[in-house]
């Protein structure tokens, strides 16, 4: 019998999803009304530790409605890392500005100190504005990327843009539960410690809404923008007055029904993802030549997604996948550096050493939340076999 497929990372609908989405249903409240949006926000919110959330329709509208708040206009220019999904700096586009790019440390995140580095000897103060020497433009913002669950060095990120007097917008897509244990931020959510903060609630993400996103910020009227943009930028009901350009980006009833059933599971989820991210360090971290990426030490990780980096084993990592696959196990390789590619390649990219070396080496693992322990063991005789040993 041919063993069964392992995915990547599916969703996991043991809980209340059902019944919540039918009560949706039943009440016919399915669009962006009723009442379980602005529940699920509060509910979002009090996990978060935030004083206030707007649902989305997606991750990366949330991100738009993020740049649009903080104020990114044409011309400016958002620092940002290149090892991403693109989905994380395409929101900058959109909003006219551009990016300037940044390697990452050994966390995957982006290089706090190739940062101030840039900020140090490649830019100058104009007006009390700092302005990118090379283009003429002026930086407005640093935007970090919390990689697979892991948190960006956001001391260094935070204590920079006060120095700069820039904003500090969190791509804290991937690290939906993740928290600060250290430093100036110990005990805060990723995604609440900037201006402008936005969780994803992709199929692929640790919690999902099949589609949405969330925004945080700690400033009120930024809150109340971003929840106006969401809905057209109406202004009465009644008469459909519109005082500027909106977009159709508020999460609906059914993705709200979804998402409250989604965040009662949410911290099992990350212990079961931590748990199976440990069997799997057990059986491969060291052995073959390879390694299981480590999360930062002074954090609680959600643990999204496993990172197999392999230095010193017998096959590639394109053939390892290959292989893998024609076992019936799904896994993936990291992106393609953002800068490389043909919307992005006239701008300027940074201390992209590392990126490279990790875009090279590195294959995500199956995480699902409700992979077996048995399943993480297959995928490890699978690798160990494919090294001979
Ligand atoms: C998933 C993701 C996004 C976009 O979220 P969607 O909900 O899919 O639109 C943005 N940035 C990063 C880093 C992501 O992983």
């Amino acid at each position: 019998m041919k063993p069964d497929f392992i995915p990547l990372s599916v969703p996991n609908f043991a809980g209340n999803e059902k019944t919540y989405v039918n009560d949706a249903v039943v009440s016919e409240w399915v669009s962006t009304g009723g009442s379980l949006v602005p529940r699920f926000e509060e509910e979002m919110a009090a996990y978060a530790g935030a004083p206030g959330a707007v649902a989305c329709a997606s991750g990366t509208a949330g991100l738009h409605l993020a740049m649009l708040v903080a104020g990114i206009g044409t011309g400016d220019e958002v620092l940002a890392p290149t090892l991403t999904f693109i989905a994380a700096v395409n929101p900058i586009r959109y909003a006219g500005a551009q990016p300037v790019f940044f390697g990452c440390d050994d966390s995957l995140c982006m290089d706090a100190d190739a940062v101030r580095r840039f900020c140090a000897q490649q830019c100058e103060i104009r007006d009390g504005v700092l302005h990118n020497r090379h283009t003429g433009a002026a930086v407005r913002a640093i935007a970090p990327v919390h990689v697979f669950g892991n948190l960006a060095n956001m001391d260094t990120l935070a204590a920079i843009a006060e120095e700069y007097h820039l904003l500090l917008i969190e791509d804290a897509t991937e690290a939906v539960g993740s928290r600060f244990l250290a430093g100036r931020f110990a005990g805060r959510m990723a995604g609440t410690v900037s201006d402008v903060g936005v969780y994803s609630f992709n199929g692929n993400k640790i919690i999902t809404t099949g589609a949405g996103g969330m925004l945080f910020s700690p400033h009120a009227q930024w809150l109340a923008h971003a929840r106006h943009l969401s809905t057209q930028a109406k202004t009465d009901e009644v008469q459909y007055l519109h005082d500027e350009v909106g977009y159709n980006y508020r999460m609906t009833n059914l993705q709200a029904a979804l998402g409250l059933a989604q965040l009662e599971q949410l911290e099992g989820f990350i212990a079961h993802k931590t748990a199976m991210y440990e069997r799997y360090r057990q059986r491969l971290d060291g052995v073959c030549g390879l390694r299981i990426l480590p999360f930062r030490k002074d954090i609680r990780s959600n643990h999204w997604f496993y990172s197999l980096y392999l230095e010193d084993f017998p096959l590639s990592r394109d053939t390892l996948l290959e292989k893998l696959r024609n076992e019936g196990i799904q896994t993936r390789t990291i992106w393609g550096l953002i800068h490389e590619q043909p919307p992005y390649q006239a701008c300027q990219a940074f201390a992209t050493e590392k990126a490279e070396d990790y875009r090279a080496h590195v294959l995500n693992l199956p995480c699902s939340t409700n992979i077996t322990p048995e399943q993480v063991d297959r995928v490890c005789d699978a690798i160990l076999a494919l090294a001979g040993g």
